[in-house]
C-alpha cells in the first residue's frame, strides 16, 4: 500500500458535517436520520441497502443538503475496506473510493495535478471528510479534480451484487446517477506523462468557471479535458463543438470563448 488508509475510527470520533451555524437546520437532519450502519463489507452494503430509506455515503457532506422530510436509514462506508492507495509496476495508481481529498493532497505518489486539483475541491474541513467515491458521483460540473483525473485515464470500479464493472470516467458520468445498488469502490489512474491545468476562476479561491487539462502520455497520445462547458467535466477534443450552459460566473459564449483559451495554455503547459 502506498499511502495507506487511516486507522478505523469510531463513529463519535467522526461528526457528519452539519450546519452548525443554523441548530435547527441540525435538529431536523438528526430527526430524519432513523438509523445509521456501518457495514465492514460491500456484501454487507448491499444487503443494507435493501431496507426502507436507505442513503449511501462516503464522507456525508451532501447529507445536510437533503430536503427530503423521509426518515433516512443512513449506510457510511467508512468501514467497508475501501480506503488507501497502491501503486503498481506498470505506473498504475489504485485510490479506494473512501479516499479522502485531504489523503490525496497528502500522498506524493499521487500525480501533481490531481493532488492541486483536490487541494482546491474543497475547503480544508470538508476535505477531510470529503471521499473520492462521494465527489465522482456528486459530479460537478466544475470540478478540477474530475478534470484532472479524465486525463489521467480515470477507470471506476463500480460494484454491483452480481459484480464489479469497469468503466471509463468519461462514461461513468454520462451513467449518472447511479443506481441504488451501484457502489463505486475504486479509482485507476495511469501516472505516467506530463499534464498542465488552465483555469480561469472569478477569485483565486473560487470554482472556476472554466478549467482545462491536457496530458501527454507515456504513449505519446494527448488527452484533454474540461470542466465548466457542460453539465459534467468532459474530455474533450474540439473546443468549437462544444455548447456550454451560462450561469451567474459566465455566459455560455464567455464560457466557450474561454475554453480555447485555457485548452491552448494546458498544452502549452505540456510541451
Ligand atoms: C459547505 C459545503 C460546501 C460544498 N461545496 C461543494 C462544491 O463547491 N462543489 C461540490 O461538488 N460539492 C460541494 N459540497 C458537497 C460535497 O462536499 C462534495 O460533493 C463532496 O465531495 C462529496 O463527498 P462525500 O464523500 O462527502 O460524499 P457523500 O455526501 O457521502 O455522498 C455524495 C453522493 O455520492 C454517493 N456516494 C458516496 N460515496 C459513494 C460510493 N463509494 N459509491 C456510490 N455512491 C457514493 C452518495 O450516496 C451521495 O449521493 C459542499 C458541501 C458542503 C457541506
Amino acid at each position: 500500500m502506498t499511502c495507506a488508509a487511516r486507522p478505523k475510527r469510531l463513529v463519535e470520533d467522526r461528526p457528519l458535517a452539519l450546519p452548525l451555524a443554523d441548530p435547527q437546520a441540525y435538529a431536523d437532519m438528526m430527526k430524519r436520520i432513523s438509523a445509521y450502519f456501518r457495514p465492514e463489507s460491500i456484501g454487507e452494503a448491499f444487503a443494507l441497502l435493501d431496507g426502507p430509506g436507505a442513503v449511501l455515503i462516503g464522507g456525508g457532506t451532501k447529507l445536510n443538503g437533503r430536503l427530503s422530510s423521509e426518515p433516512m436509514s443512513v449506510v457510511d462506508l467508512q468501514l467497508a475496506g475501501l480506503g488507501g492507495i497502491e501503486r503498481f509496476d506498470t505506473g498504475t495508481l489504485r485510490i479506494g473510493a473512501t479516499t479522502t481529498l485531504q489523503q490525496l493532497v497528502d500522498c506524493e505518489d499521487v500525480p501533481a495535478i490531481v493532488r492541486e486539483a483536490a487541494r482546491r475541491e474543497l475547503p480544508s474541513t470538508l476535505r477531510a471528510q470529503s471521499t473520492l467515491g462521494g465527489t465522482i458521483v456528486s459530479a460537478d460540473r466544475e470540478s478540477e479534480l474530475l478534470v484532472a483525473l479524465l486525463v489521467h485515464d480515470a477507470e471506476v470500479f463500480v460494484a454491483r451484487p452480481e459484480g464489479t464493472e469497469k468503466m471509463g470516467l468519461e462514461v461513468l458520468l454520462a451513467h449518472l446517477p447511479l443506481a441504488s445498488h451501484e457502489i463505486v469502490t475504486a479509482v485507476a489512474i495511469d501516472t505516467g506523462g506530463s499534464a498542465s491545468v488552465a483555469r480561469t476562476a472569478r477569485t483565486s479561491a473560487d470554482k472556476p468557471i472554466v478549467v482545462a487539462a491536457a496530458r501527454v502520455g507515456a504513449d505519446g497520445r494527448r488527452r484533454l479535458a474540461l470542466a465548466g462547458v457542460a453539465s459534467t467535466p468532459v474530455l474533450a477534443e474540439e473546443t468549437d463543438e462544444l455548447d456550454p450552459p451560462g450561469d451567474f460566473r459566465g455566459s455560455g459564449e464567455y464560457r466557450r470563448a474561454l475554453a480555447g483559451v485555457l485548452v491552448s495554455r494546458a498544452i502549452e503547459g505540456v510541451s
